[in-house]
């Protein structure tokens, strides 16, 4: 039995193609990891770009000309003049909540701190209060909102911490919520336990209890049921100590969850090297990580999920040290932070952010919201470049290059979105505001 030969210049099929993008960032790189030091500043740059997908993937990347040469499509998407790149991916919210806290953030803005409000039953466990007596439903819609504003502004893929129960039948409720969105929506939400979030207010005066609770009947719980992949521990003063965290986090590990550490976020208190120790997957917030701390992420390879508009709304002035970390070889993403206390669903603002306050350059923070976010919530192979075979989650730009993002705040430059190869969020097709079409 003989082959037939491909005819000469006979062309694969894609269902879409985009073509002409001023700028494709790839972010093609060593695969397998994420990206540490000066790697985290090469975007793998395409000028006059074209990036060909077939049912949900990604089948060709190169120059329009190579491409098009390539590949017929049934739909052709313009980028010119506009930047291509991998969807955002967001690796820190806390998605799924009921009510907010706009009260409270009256008090911040005028000097009350984050632990004196919660100290007096506010914070966290107002936001508890209100999760716990509202229903799956409601909560489900109220998270298909909040991703529809995330997606319009470009993300993805979002990792979604449980945390406002704090009872296993709320943790799991709050766990069951985060699956139907992903089912739901077309945003990847990827799921992840955090009963140790606060000690509630049943356990005051003996967190241990609360502790035992989560070690004897949470986690086994959210395994059986397989609702997280993950699980993560608020490491702090007034929280959890280093030694409950531990606890907390090997049995989580035993049973298949994989650590994550809110560390370092309020104080320096030992949060990064407990991450380094237990071996996780990511260290968050780190904004008063030690020297040692910042080594033995860097040692252990633990990614440092930071969190600038989180850091922002706290208004104690500052920040992650960045630039500490990226020099010291620790795998940098960025996230929102998303949650009642700080509720901003935008990752170009973060971008923005972390050059502004944190001395990333614009590749580095792209570099952060999209790879490295991507290993952050082991997505790292399917998802955070445009490269043949990865999912097709594409985003293009109103934006000439790169350094937009960062440089140009405050508006969405998102374009359009394509997610799993379909195209679901096209900006420039949307009706023109009113007082644009005025005409006197
Ligand atoms: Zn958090």
């Amino acid at each position: 039995m003989s082959k037939t030969p491909r005819k000469a210049g006979a062309k694969e099929s894609a269902d879409l193609i985009i073509v002409n993008a001023e700028e494709l960032l790839t972010l093609a790189g060593a695969p397998g990891k994420p990206r540490i030091g000066k790697e985290m500043r090469e975007l793998g740059i395409i000028r006059d770009g074209a990036v060909a997908i077939r049912e949900g993937r990604i089948v060709g990347v190169g120059k329009t000309k190579d491409i098009t040469r390539a590949f017929r499509a049934g739909y052709l998407v313009s980028a010119q003049g506009k930047t291509v790149l991998p969807g955002f991916v967001d690796p820190h919210t806390h998605l799924v909540f009921a009510g907010s806290r706009e009260d409270e953030f009256e008090m911040r803005v005028e000097g009350t701190s984050y632990m004196e409000i919660m100290g007096s039953g506010g914070g966290i466990l107002k936001t508890v209060r209100e999760t716990r007596r509202t229903r799956v439903e409601r909560l489900v819609e109220l998270g298909l909102e909040r991703l529809d504003a995330m997606l319009v502004h470009g993300t993805t893929t979002v990792e979604a911490k449980s945390g406002y129960g704090l009872t296993t039948v709320d943790e799991l409720k709050i766990l069951e919520a985060v699956r139907r969105l992903n089912q739901l929506h077309s945003v990847n939400v990827v799921s992840t336990l955090m009963g140790a979030n606060a000690v509630p207010p049943e356990c005051r005066g003996n967190p241990n209890e609360f502790v035992e609770l989560i070690l004897s009947e949470m986690i086994p719980k959210v395994a059986e049921k397989g609702l997280a992949e993950f699980c993560d521990v608020f490491c702090e003063r007034g929280a959890f100590t280093l030694e409950q965290a531990k606890h907390v986090l090997m049995r989580g590990k035993a049973a298949g969850l994989e650590p994550k550490v809110h560390a370092d976020q309020l104080s320096m208190f030992g949060g990064a090297e407990i991450a380094a120790d237990v071996g996780a997957v990511s260290a968050e917030h780190l904004l008063f990580s030690s020297v040692e701390g910042v080594k033995a992420l860097a040692q252990k390879g633990v990614i440092a999920v930071l969190l600038p508009a989180a850091a922002f709304s706290l208004m104690i002035g500052r920040y992650a040290d960045a630039r500490l970390m990226i020099d010291s070889g620790v795998p940098v993403a960025l996230g929102t932070g998303f949650d009642a206390s700080c509720w901003v669903e935008n990752q170009q603002l973060v971008i923005a952010m972390a050059c502004h306050s944190m001395r990333m350059t614009p590749a580095e923070a792209i570099t952060a919201a999209t790879v490295n976010a991507a290993y952050a919530v082991n997505r790292g192979e399917e998802v955070g470049t445009l490269e043949v075979g990865k999912r097709a989650d594409v985003l293009v730009l109103n934006a000439p290059n790169h350094s937009f993002l960062g440089y140009r705040f405050g508006v969405n430059l998102v374009d359009k979105v394509i997610k799993n190869g379909r195209l679901v969020v096209d900006r420039e097709k949307q009706d023109v505001p009113i007082f644009m079409s005025k005409t006197e």
